[in-house]
């Protein structure tokens, strides 16, 4: 079948002739056009094609009501149009078989590129960070809903992301339908009802094309009858079922063909995160409309010439491709250059902020030619490893500088971080600097008091013990001070000992975070070490300034975390890292166990604390809240105590126990009073008993590499052979290899990037990195865009630390934006 022009161009012509006066035909040419068409558009495939019927108004033609020059005007139209019609027409081949895809292809428009006309443009008023009710359509109660999903301005609107596209481009004819895929068609509405299968109003129709008829039913919704009015051109996109042995489209997304792009169907249709009381259709119609007005408003701050270096849309193009792609590789491409942006700015940022803290301000060069460092060191009963060594020696290079330091000291649980901060700290005091030495928990800041007195000793003499305080004479010209200071203690004590820092009286000053937030007021703050805390930033470092300092600062963590993300989420901090353990240090024995080996795991443990040792108990990670979990650990607690183990002393920590409870509890287990601790997994962070030997973790499956590989840092801290057993009841394939991994690699770094590759970033940081700012479109797994972004921003950051040239203008601005929203960062 192909169109046969020639009638309809011979009418034309002799209506021309006669004068436009609708009489070239009897009955008229409404009549005669609507037959025509009615079977050239049985023929037509393209749906370019399609559109240009619909756009001359060939279909429900209305010659008949137009005046004579207008019929003059529409008559000239169509004639210029039956060449090309022809034209394609001929080429075209009857019914292409189904693995021709590509011919088939339902191809939009490309409007992305295409800016919409300067009158379009002008028509959108206000600006694009205007809230979106000045859009047209946007109720107050609409916005409402959006501003649950984080999105309240035009400009939130552009960059809220589909998270997703249904491909919907396969245009197939209704004789290539298959039972099962999605799939797209475009055909006339011959017949709607209102049909009641299973007593569900519900909308059915009997669509065809050339090659014939389908059933279609969208279950549930009876309005659609209205919506599809017979003889309409619908697009439909959709999975076909199989309904008495017949195809059904099952409720299709769909769509009138008419004069504009298709939003729902036909193409790579976008899927966004919905709140309550928003509808598929109605986002996508709106962000469509937003897209087409608002995108080319985005202004592009990334240099030109960066973005053509990396081959980069440009910004307002990426906008418009992330939401209505024109093919996979443009919405791939739109992913990577707006991914690239978060990261060049976060890069940007990040190196903006190292920069204002060593240069805004000059720091304290401490001298770190001091006998107390050779003292300090000898008097240890071991040697530093090479690692701990190479990391002391990063760290006093950086002491010396009178610009502050700022480095993250990454290394594992029991890497012998706490022993390169102590001799830090002892050189700060050299040089008469205070120290403040911060924990995340009051119990780590106990412990590490403990542990700092426990090296001091060792190289000076302890001249004086009060409470929470210790004295070493040998080590400076005066006696060392050493002071802990926690919220748990004495009110009196308390006070006392923030007048000792206060008056310089104290050198080195062990607490939590709180030290520096809090009434604590230096006299000569020259060094801050921060334990096991990601977030020590932006706000926690302007506190000290506010004091008056510009102290060096020491972050260290325990979690190890691979370079490339370290650089991208520490970026301002320089990075040492302690790659090595002290000789001799006993592997942790892991063991994956299935849930019928319950009982033997529960005879190993208490053969163990028959020897004389301690064993931890780990509960499941309940994620629905911290009072849910403890309630869970608390009835572990209980089945344990009564019916496991009622012949041994058990204790339990959770998260909802006060501070002064959880002390207790862990002073009854450091001392052995205590054989088993049952907790959830807040023991996590760096308890140190070394009587503790076994570890049984529940649901072990649920938890990452990283966070397993540092429960079972908690035991293996003495001399004796100790063992980790990992219980799992029904693991998924992903659970599956973490168990094995974790039973055969015992490198915290290689289980990180392992974490990383299974888990993703989001989750292997557990929530969302507090502070930095959004990363919609990143993904911090993507490596090697990282490592350009980051390159990048070195390479602009050195050529224009300051961004004043006119051509990083907007750059300046958009760095300004991002950041002032991110707020606090790590
Ligand atoms: P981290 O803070 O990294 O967890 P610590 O500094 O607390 O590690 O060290 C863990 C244990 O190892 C401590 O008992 C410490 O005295 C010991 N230790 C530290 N460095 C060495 C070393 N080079 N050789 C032997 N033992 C060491
Ligand atoms: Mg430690």
């Amino acid at each position: 079948m192909s169109i046969n022009a020639e009638p309809l161009r011979k009418i034309l012509q002799l209506e021309g002739e006669k004068g436009y006066l609708d009489s070239a035909v009897i009955g008229g040419l409404d009549r005669f056009l609507s037959r025509w068409t009615g079977q050239a558009v049985q023929s037509v495939a393209s749906p370019q094609l399609l559109r240009q019927f619909e756009r001359l108004k060939l279909v429900n033609s209305n010659y008949a009501s137009l005046t004579k020059q207008q019929r003059k005007e529409w008559v000239n139209k169509v004639f210029a149009f039956l060449p090309e019609l022809e034209r394609v027409e001929a080429g075209k081949v009857e019914v292409k078989p189904p693995q021709e895809k590509k011919e088939e292809e339902v191809t939009p428009p490309p409007v992305s590129r295409r800016r919409p006309a300067a009158k379009k443009r002008r028509a959108a008023s206000g600006s694009i960070d205007s809230p979106i009710t000045t859009l047209k359509g946007v109720s107050t109660t609409l916005a409402a809903k959006f501003k649950r999903l984080g999105v309240e301005t035009v400009r939130d609107l552009l960059y809220f992301f589909p998270h997703r596209h249904l491909d919907y481009s396969q245009r197939k004819h209704i004789s290539q339908l298959t039972e099962g895929e999605e799939q797209t068609i475009i055909a006339n509405v011959w017949e709607t009802k209102v049909v009641m299968p299973g007593g569900r109003r519900s909308t059915e129709a009997i669509v065809g094309d050339e090659t014939g008829n389908v059933r279609v039913l969208w279950f549930n919704n009876p309005y659609l009858v209205k919506q599809l009015p017979t003889n309409s051109r619908v697009v439909l996109s959709g999975r076909v079922g199989l309904f008495n042995g017949r195809l059904v489209f099952e409720s299709p997304e769909w769509e009138l063909l008419e004069d504009k792009e298709l939003v729902h169907t036909g193409r790579l249709v976008p899927l966004y995160s919905l709140t309550q009381g928003l509808h598929p259709r109605q986002v996508r119609k709106l962000m469509k409309e937003v897209v087409d007005q608002w995108a080319w408003q985005v202004e592009d701050f990334l240099p030109a010439e960066l973005r053509q270096r990396c081959n980069l849309f440009e910004l307002p193009q990426a906008i418009a491709q992330a939401h209505y792609p024109e093919n996979e590789a443009a919405k791939d491409r739109a992913r990577v250059s707006l991914a690239f942006d978060e990261l060049f700015i976060l890069q940007l940022g990040v190196l903006a902020r190292k920069r204002e803290w060593q240069e805004g301000q000059p720091g304290n060069s401490f001298n770190i030619k001091t006998p107390v460092l050779d003292a300090f060191l000898s008097s240890l009963p071991f040697e530093l490893t090479a690692a701990q060594q190479k990391v002391l020696g990063e760290i006093l290079a950086d002491l010396k500088e009178p610009k502050p330091m700022s480095r993250l000291l990454q290394g594992e649980v029991g890497s012998g971080k706490t022993v390169v901060a102590t001799a830090a700290l002892l050189v700060g005091a050299a040089s008469d600097y205070q120290g403040a030495f911060m924990a995340p928990t009051e119990i780590l800041a106990e412990q590490h008091f403990a542990n700092v007195c426990q090296l001091l000793s060792r190289a000076g003499e302890q001249v004086s013990e009060e409470e929470n305080l210790r004295r070493y004479s040998g080590l400076l010209s005066r006696p060392l001070t050493v002071a802990l200071l926690i919220g748990g203690m004495n009110q009196a004590r308390k006070q006392e000992i923030q007048q000792l820092i206060l008056s310089g009286d104290i050198d080195i000053i062990i607490g939590t975070h709180a030290l520096i937030q809090k009434e604590v007021e230096f006299k000569r703050l020259g060094l801050a070490v921060v334990d096991e805390q990601h977030r020590f930033g932006v706000t926690q470092r302007s506190a000290l300034r506010q004091k008056g300092f510009n102290p060096h600062v020491l972050v260290m963590t325990a979690t190890p975390i691979p370079r490339t993300l370290a650089l991208t989420l520490y970026g301002d901090l320089d990075l040492s890292v302690i790659d090595e353990l002290p000789p001799g240090r006993q592997v942790v024995k892991t063991k994956w166990l299935k849930p019928a080996q319950r009982d033997s795991a529960y005879a190993f443990l208490r053969k163990q604390v028959a020897e004389g040792h301690q064993a931890f108990i780990i509960c499941p990670l309940v994620e629905e809240s911290e009072a849910i979990e403890a309630k869970a650990a608390v009835a572990e607690y209980e089945r344990l105590s009564q019916e496991v183990f009622p012949d041994l002393s058990l204790g339990l920590i959770h998260g909802r126990m006060s501070v002064a409870e959880k002390d207790e509890v862990m002073h009854h287990f450091r001392s052995a009073e205590l054989d088993i601790l049952v907790s959830t997994p807040v023991v996590e962070v760096g308890i140190d008993v070394p009587n503790a030997t076994v570890m049984l973790v529940e649901s072990a499956d649920r938890f990452g590499l990283s966070q397993l590989h540092q429960f079972r840092g908690r035991v293996g801290r003495g001399e004796e052979q100790s063992y980790c057993m990992l219980l799992a009841q029904n693991p998924s394939e992903i659970g599956r290899e973490r168990l094995d991994l974790i039973g055969k690699i015992y490198d915290g770094f290689q289980l990180a990037e392992e974490d990383l590759r299974l888990r993703g970033p989001g989750e292997f940081f557990g929530t969302r990195q507090s502070g930095l700012p959004d990363l919609r479109m990143a993904k911090l797994s993507d490596v090697a865009l990282l490592e350009l972004a980051r390159d990048e921003a070195i390479r602009l950051f050195g050529k224009d630390p300051t961004l004043k040239k006119p051509e990083h203008r907007l750059l300046a601005k958009e760095l300004a934006r991002v950041w002032q929203k991110g707020g606090e960062w790590s």
